[in-house]
């Protein structure tokens, strides 16, 4: 990850026992901010994190999610609906729909190509949930993987494509970013000659709020390595996909 910003090097150091006093956020901020680990939004920070210091998280989010229902004039007090509602939305954010953002990547198992595959693997559709970054609504969607493998490329297991997948997008994304960050995982682990991925997704804050368009799907895709050169190979994993879209 790249640096953050530039101000990290005069911060003030802290002791352990001061930080121990902070909120979970401040001391996990510390860290990144220490060591000038970018923290934007569709980052993972599960190396800055320690035992424990998810529960003290969610406590932290529930009583700040009381607090915009509170500016909100909802009386929670009275209102059952409403009741546990700062709760609620902190664990969905930590433990479900930003999970990715707060726990290691899932352990996935490479092993090598012995049987020197080489011909095209689509993987998917693998069913995308996210959430943009911009009003943190829902993004639903579908993602597909084209792959090259050569005779040095690790394969993974085909359930771990949707695991991985799952991990980058539950995060507040932005689906361009997205798909990057999925690509350069894919590539680290795989390393194929040819890497292909298309999304096509929902975004909920399009049907929600704003132009309230109810036909406006989001396709994009990245090409690489052989994908990019090979014209011929772009089509062939195009017109598979098609086909499998219609299963
Ligand atoms: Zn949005």
């Amino acid at each position: 990850m790249p640096p953050s910003s530039p101000a990290a090097a005069d911060r003030i150091f802290r002791s352990e026992e001061e930080l121990a006093r902070l909120p979970a956020s401040e001391r996990i901020r510390y860290r990144l901010q220490d060591a000038r680990c970018r923290h934007h939004a569709n980052d993972n920070i599960a190396a800055f994190v320690r035992e424990g210091e998810l529960e003290e998280l969610k406590a932290e989010v529930q009583a700040k999610v009381q607090e915009l229902l509170h500016s909100l004039v909802i009386d929670t007090e009275s209102d059952h609906n409403t009741h546990g509602t700062a709760e609620r939305l902190a664990r969905m954010y930590v433990d479900e729909v930003f999970q990715g953002r707060y726990r290691p990547m899932p352990t996935v198992t490479e092993f090598p190509n012995a049987e020197r595959l080489n011909e095209l693997m689509i993987v998917g559709p693998i069913t995308v949930r996210s959430a943009c970054s911009h009003h943190l609504c829902p993004i639903l969607g579908r993602v597909w993987i084209g792959l090259l493998p050569n005779e040095h490329s690790n394969l993974i297991g085909l359930s771990k494509y949707a695991r991985i997948c799952d991990w980058v997008m539950s995060r507040p994304q932005i689906q361009e970013e997205a798909v990057m960050m999925l690509a350069n995982e894919l590539q680290q682990r795989v390393r194929p000659d040819g890497l292909a991925i298309v999304m096509e997704a929902d975004h909920f804050c399009m049907h929600w709020r704003g132009v309230k368009d109810n036909q406006s799907a989001m396709v994009n895709s990245v090409m690489r390595g052989a994908f990019l050169k090979d014209a011929n190979l772009r089509r062939e994993f195009l017109s598979l996909l098609a086909r499998k879209g219609k299963e």
